[in-house]
């Protein structure tokens, strides 16, 4: 019988061995990106952004319960923290760090991590806040687009970069998953990571920041393939112009600028947590999908989300973090002053 299976059994390893091979030889950053699928965020979103989770309030039990829930996508899919222990992906933010709340409750970021395999001191962030308004009136506020769209958008990119990791590719640069708490009071949790920074500011290449990319705003009805970007090319063009090439090559999405005007009265780039990292000179890019009549509503709901476009966003994302990260020369902040 040995005999018999032992030839058997090598010439199964070695096929499998081939297969590996070839699958590595061909395997592209769109094949990584295509992981990123509309059911499985749709699937996800229906739990963050259910009246479980309380409306993901800073300070109350709901924001931790939402927190467990990314942790443990981490844990499950087996991507480290970047934190001293490797168990713990709380960045633990002090009570007296948060001035307006009322509720004296802890909160934190939540941190994940791969690790660079040629420049790993060299770190690009994607971010996207967790938290939400919370109960007002006894009605849930749940937060679907805002942001449960980019934080689970963002579990889905650590997946698909975990999943290129598993192939063989790891990044060449860093990447540090950043969910952060405390937007809807102040961009508090990314106030306090750029104030307390898990990786030196000045190597940290660029934020990415996806803040509402589930719907379709006012003024795009019908339109299922655009988004807008805010802020690509204040610090760095060529951050811009690498964003434009991918977008071009794979996602083919409209890039809509509107918002980008340093004049808009809506003053967006000053409104979500990439400003943060952008007021200490670290490049960024704003993807957002506007306003819509749900927004801060207790309508938010995952009912209303447009998943294919939430995968189709979270795509090119995951795309530019991809090519700013196994670029050969780190981009730089070319527009500083
Ligand atoms: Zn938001």
């Amino acid at each position: 019988m040995k005999k018999i299976i032992f030839p058997l059994l090598a010439l199964f390893l070695v096929s499998c061995n081939s297969a590996q091979n070839t699958s590595k030889k061909n395997a592209t950053p769109q094949d990584f990106a295509n992981t990123i699928s509309a059911k499985q965020l749709k699937t996800m979103l229906y739990t963050f952004a259910s009246n479980e989770m309380q409306g993901r309030m800073t300070g109350t039990a709901g924001n931790v319960k939402a927190a467990e829930y990314l942790r443990n996508f981490y844990i499950d899919h087996g991507i480290a923290s970047p934190l001293a222990d490797k168990e713990d992906y709380f960045q633990n933010i002090p009570h007296d760090y948060f001035r307006n709340l009322k509720d004296n409750k802890p909160t934190q970021n939540v941190v994940a991590y791969i690790k660079g395999s040629e420049f790993p001191d060299e770190v690009i962030v994607i971010s996207a806040h967790y938290d939400h308004i919370g109960i007002k009136n006894g009605e849930v506020y749940n937060g679907a687009d805002d942001d449960g769209s980019g934080s689970m958008a963002l579990l889905e990119i650590a997946e698909a970069f975990q999943e290129a990791v598993k192939k063989g590719y790891r990044p060449k640069r860093s990447i540090l998953f950043l969910h952060v708490t405390g937007e809807e009071i102040g961009l508090y949790g990314s106030k306090y990571y750029t104030d307390n920074p898990i990786f030196p500011l000045e190597n940290t290449v660029c934020d990415l920041n996806i803040d509402m990319i589930g719907r379709i705003g006012e003024g795009k009805e019908g339109n299922e393939n655009y988004v807008y970007l805010i802020g690509s090319d204040k610090l760095s063009q060529e951050l811009h112009n690498l964003s434009e090439e991918v977008n071009k090559k794979y996602t083919q999405l409209e890039l809509d600028y509107t918002y980008n005007d340093i004049n808009d009265p809506n003053r967006f780039y000053y409104r979500s947590d990439h400003y943060n990292f952008a007021k200490h000179n670290v490049p960024i890019i704003f993807y957002f999908n506007g306003v819509h009549e749900d927004y801060h509503q207790a309508s938010d709901t995952p009912d209303k989300i447009h998943y294919d476009l939430l995968a189709k966003r979270a795509k090119l994302v995951f795309l530019t973090a991809w090519e700013v990260a196994n670029r050969e020369n780190r981009i730089t902040a070319d527009k500083l002053n």
